[in-house]
């Protein structure tokens, strides 16, 4: 099913609760574009140099299964038997062209965040291919990969370490400059300046406790800094208050400039914008097009639109829509 056994076990034996033995995963994933997991092939190849396309190729996809992922308790195999063994995508399609953003949209559960899981291989498709610059990413260096791959997603997962740490993480030769600049971007200046080691403050679980937006705001600087050629927005900007997210999703915006990106969004002002919108629904594309095409189809998109995306009157007044 996967090829990704060993951290996937490593991780999940040393946890004890049902839940924390999920969200240990997606910490994984969180990790994967700084560390290396991954058994890559000896021979593995490079992402081709230049804006690369992203692609997937009738991908058919199911969360390994209990008995497959040995876990430490018994409680923690009965919640994954029952999720495990079903297909959560269903030969996935679509190309991304080198610098276009694509958008995912959907109900909750459809499995947005499962496709973009694909990219950096959390885990690997069951069937079918994703294609990174047209290799195969199961072909690819991890090194390579991590290279070209940045994402933000709901959680921005921090180490614990200092800010430049963290930021550092994402491109080790950033000068003290590219930092506040990148800091600057994601309207994290102030904070930082007024913490009590500044830059040198330990962040993280045990250290200075951030805000969800907060730590949002600094995996979005890290993307800032790191330059990936892909990125991947999962719901980047979810937890941001609204003094912040406009000023934070112009940065974003900004930062996807000639970047090949896919974005699952929430939100109707990013959506718009993207060159193809993908409406995933049971793990299927059931629509695809630019938002135009979609609202005039007057299909699954359009009711999304209206009941998901449009935000309440009042709120529309007191910030109106970008
Ligand atoms: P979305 O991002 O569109 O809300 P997801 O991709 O997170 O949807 O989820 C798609 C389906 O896969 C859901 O049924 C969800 O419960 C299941 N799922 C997500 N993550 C895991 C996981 N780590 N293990 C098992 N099942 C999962
Ligand atoms: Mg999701």
């Amino acid at each position: 099913l996967t090829r990704l056994y060993a951290p996937l076990t490593a991780l999940a034996g040393a946890r004890v609760e049902v839940m924390s033995a999920l969200v240990s995963f997606e910490r994984v994933f969180e990790i994967l574009d700084l560390k290396p997991l991954i058994a890559e092939k000896p021979d593995a190849r490079k992402v081709p140099e230049g804006p690369v396309s992203v692609e997937f190729d009738r991908v058919t996809f199911g969360y390994p299964s209990a008995d497959k992922v040995s876990l430490a308790s018994l409680e923690d195999v009965a919640v994954l038997d029952n999720r495990g063994g079903t297909d959560v995508l269903h030969e996935v399609s679509f190309r991304a062209e080198p610098g276009q953003m694509i958008a995912l949209v959907g109900s909750s559960g459809a499995g947005k965040s499962t496709i973009a899981q694909l990219l950096p291989r959390l885990y690997d498709a069951d069937e079918g291919t994703v294609r990174i610059g047209g290799v195969d990413v199961r072909d690819l260096s991890a090194d390579s990969l991590r290279g070209t791959l940045g994402m933000v997603t709901q959680d921005g997962h921090l180490f614990h370490e200092s800010v430049r740490a963290n930021l550092l993480l994402a491109r080790p030769e950033a000068t003290e400059e590219d930092i506040w600049d990148a800091l600057r971007r994601s309207r994290l200046d102030g904070l930082v300046a007024s913490l009590p080691d500044g830059l040198d403050t330990v962040v993280g679980e045990r250290g200075y406790r951030l805000s969800g937006g907060e730590r949002q705001r600094l995996t979005i600087a890290r993307l800032l800094l790191a330059q990936q050629r892909v990125v991947i927005l999962d719901e980047a900007t979810a937890h941001l208050d609204s003094t912040s997210e406009a000023a934070v999703q112009e940065a974003l915006a900004e930062a996807l400039d000639g970047r090949t990106a896919v974005v699952i969004a929430h939100r109707l002002s990013t959506v718009r914008a993207a060159d193809l919108i993908l409406v995933v629904e049971d793990g299927r594309i059931v629509e695809r097009g630019t938002h135009t095409e979609l609202l005039a189809a007057g299909g699954r998109y359009e009711q999304l639109h209206r009941t998901q995306f449009e935000r309440p009157k009042a709120e529309q007044e007191a910030h109106p829509v970008r």
